[in-house]
């Protein structure tokens, strides 16, 4: 069976964490303990110096994503993908996933 992959275009991401949450609450993870999360990285655009700063939201999982295996078995998507506010996170076949983000300047393909 070909490898899946959890794909995140996070040019598109508001920082809105539902990802973070829908998976905490779908593996019932106590405190402390993520499947997914998402860094804030504020920095002046050096593009635009004299702008205000910019914020980019980085999700990214952790060594506790299982790609949502009992889901995928029942024919689910992922928590997370279905939680996004932004519709900016895929899933499927790594070949699937690698065509998808060619088109995205910026983004995070996770596997395992
Ligand atoms: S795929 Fe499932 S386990 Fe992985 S981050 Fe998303 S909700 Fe959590
Ligand atoms: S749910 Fe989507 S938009 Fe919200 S933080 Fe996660 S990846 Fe970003």
């Amino acid at each position: 069976m070909s490898r899946k992959g959890l794909l995140i275009d996070y040019d598109q991401c508001s920082g809105c964490h539902s990802c973070a949450v829908a998976c905490k609450q779908e593996h019932k993870y106590p405190e402390g303990k993520w499947g997914i999360k998402v860094e804030e990285k504020v920095f002046v655009d050096p593009k635009r110096p004299n702008s205000s700063v910019r914020i980019d939201y980085i999700p990214f999982p952790t060594e506790y994503c299982d790609l949502c295996a009992a889901r995928a078995k029942r024919g689910e998507r992922p928590a997370c993908v279905k939680a996004c506010q932004s519709w900016c996170m895929y899933q499927g076949t790594l070949a699937e996933m690698t065509v998808l983000m060619e088109k995205m300047p910026r983004a995070v393909l996770y596997s395992r």
